[in-house]
Formats: C-alpha cells, structure tokens, sequence
C-alpha cells in the first residue's frame, strides 16, 4: 500500500502541493532546510517562543485522546474496544510510532502492552531510558479486525491524529517501528529493508523543521524473526538515535 498513490484517490492532498511547492522553491533558490541546526537564530528564536508549556501540551494531547475515543471516521471505530491514543512524555526527545493496536492494547486503551510491548520496553530500558521518558503512539489509534493490515481508507482518516501529536510533541527523533509506521510517515513504498539503518527525515509541516527519522524492525517482526542478526540490526539502529541525542550509548 503507497500512502501517496491512494491519496491521489481524494481529490487534491493540499500539504503535497504546498510541498511541492515549497520544494521547487528550495531548488531553484538553491536554499535547504536540513533540520534544526540550520535554523537561522530569528527562526528558532520564534519557534522556541511559540513552543508551548508541558502543562498546555498535556492538554492538547488529552484533547486528541478524547478525539479518537470519539472517532467514528472509517469503520474500525465501531469495531474497537477502546481507542488507543498513545501515551508518554509531552516532552519527549523521542517518540516511537508502531503500526496499529493488537489485542491487548485494543483491551486496555494503552500502546505495545502486549508480546511486542514487551519486547519494545526491553528495547527502551537497554537504551537507559523508561518508558516514561519517550512518546509511543501508532498510526491507526484503532484496532484493525485479526490485525490485518492498515488500510489506506483507514490511514488517511487516522493520520492527523498522529500529525498533531508529533506537532505537539516536536520529538527530536521519530522512531518508526516496522514498515507500515516508516512507510507512512516518509510517504514511500520503500522496504524496511532499505529505509532502517540510517536516518531519514519526516516532514512536520509548513515553517516546521523536518525531524530525523529512524526506521527499524517493528518488535513484532522482532519476536517472529528472533535471529542474533536482526536484533543487532535493531540495536545499531537505537544506537544511532542515542548518539544523535548525545545520550550515553551502552556497549
Ligand atoms: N503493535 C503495534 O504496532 N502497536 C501496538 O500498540 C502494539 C502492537
């Protein structure tokens, strides 16, 4: 499934053109914009006064919550137990993004509280750092019926909920577990195979410096595929993240 082959299914994807846009602009202005470092200091002046308090991103969060466990946009709204918004640090440095509730998250209204869950929280306690320290949300706030695949439908109906967290959140790093999360967010049909291992950068908007993305294998694949080989590629992967925070990187 391609994110962006379904949405020329809609009409007109604004945010693609204004990209597009924006990007031809770039080009022939010969000017890019690479992240946060090439901010110039009255940009990032005005984005740091426009960043909001913990206490006005808690509530904006809790907002969307309230949001999802509303939504009735495609039909996996009528089918859920309960939302699963995602949980964490308003101001984490670091947000995981999975692919879709399971079972267990679908039952208890949490992210990766399942086998996967368990397997990411070993992931993010071998980095140092508790769950309470990072962000992890999903693509789908909704449960898909025996965990089939996203559909488009039901991604592109979802998605702003998950747009407006990471612009809330402004992680330094997203994380993207698995190829459905990574395939999203960078609006490719690449493999995991060829995306994990290196960062890429997810779009955050109109005067929003991208944010790094890591793609890696999503834990659930992880606990299928349980080889030396791939758990060393996940852990290279969270290395990265970590020296690119400049947290320390256990050996
Ligand atoms: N798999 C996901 O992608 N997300 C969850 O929350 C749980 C399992």
């Amino acid at each position: 499934m391609q994110l962006q082959s379904c949405l020329m299914d809609k009409d007109v994807n604004i945010d693609k053109v204004v990209r597009q846009h924006l990007e031809m602009d770039q080009f022939f202005s010969g000017f890019t914009m690479k992240g946060k470092a090439q901010e110039t200091s009255q940009q990032r002046t005005q984005r740091q006064a426009d960043t909001m308090t913990v206490t006005e991103k808690t509530k904006e969060l809790g907002k969307i919550a309230e949001q999802t466990r509303q939504c009735r946009q495609c039909d996996l709204g009528s089918l859920r137990t309960n939302a699963v918004p995602g949980e964490g640090s308003p101001n984490a440095r670091i947000m995981f993004i999975g692919e879709a509730p399971g079972a267990d998250e679908d039952a208890q209204g949490r992210p990766f509280v399942g086998r996967a869950g368990q397997l990411l929280d070993k992931i993010i306690a071998a980095c140092n750092l508790k769950r309470s320290d990072v962000y992890i949300s999903n693509i789908l706030k909704c449960r898909p019926p025996e965990n089939r695949d996203p559909r488009a439908e039901e991604i592109i109906s979802c998605l702003p909920y998950l747009q407006r967290q990471i612009e809330i959140i402004e992680p330094e790093i997203i994380v993207a577990l698995g190829a459905h999360a990574a395939r999203t967010l960078l609006d490719t049909t690449k493999s995991i195979g060829q995306l994990r291992g290196h960062f890429e950068e997810y779009y955050a908007g109109i005067g929003r410096p991208p944010i790094k993305l890591m793609a890696t294998y999503h834990p659930a694949y992880l606990l299928r595929s349980y080889s030396p080989e791939n758990r060393r590629r996940v852990w290279e992967d969270m290395k990265k993240v970590l020296a690119e925070l400049d947290l320390p990187v256990p050996q």
